[in-house]
């Protein structure tokens, strides 16, 4: 289960109850965020009544381990690559990018992918060999929700393993 920070578990409109405003501040540069503690339990639990495993595919990368993974109640986690975004050329996308790199890193595995920009997950289709994947396309004013939370359980526990 891939899960993305921002517009995700980071909503960009004021949230409702159980958010907290939280201030991160990697590679020197300073963000405040809405996080919300009950987002880590809930995917925990998914993660263990489906037997799937988390990780973050997030432009956060690492940091998220360091700034959103404590604030939000969940462990350590493995995380997708993404270098830097090179920059608009040949029509490739901040989107397409991120895409390219779940797809490389996800390699034949299947995959849930909680996202929020519409670009990424348009794009991942179209990369070779992805395996059965499960966009979970999340509104970015209101990040995830329980509906997401059991649209991925569905999803799990119907795939064939
Ligand atoms: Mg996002």
């Amino acid at each position: 289960m891939l899960l993305d920070v921002d517009g995700v578990l980071n909503p960009f409109e004021r949230p409702h109850r159980g958010f907290k405003r939280q201030r991160c501040s990697p590679n020197g540069m300073t963000f405040k965020l809405w996080l919300n503690p009950a987002h880590g339990p809930s995917l925990l639990e998914l993660a263990e009544s489906t037997g799937a495993e988390l990780a973050w595919a997030s432009y956060w990368c690492d940091n998220a381990n360091v700034w959103i993974a404590p604030r939000v109640g969940l462990p350590e986690l493995p995380f997708v690559p993404i270098p830097q975004f090179p920059g608009i050329d040949e029509g490739r996308t901040l989107g397409a990018w991120k895409a390219r790199h779940v797809a490389a890193w996800a390699k034949s595995r299947p995959f849930v992918w909680f996202e929020d920009e519409p670009d990424a997950t348009k794009c991942i289709a179209g990369e070779p060999d992805v395996a059965e994947h499960l966009l979970v396309e999340i509104d970015p004013l209101t990040g995830l929700t329980d509906g997401h939370i059991a649209a991925a359980e569905t999803w799990l526990n119907a795939l064939d393993r």
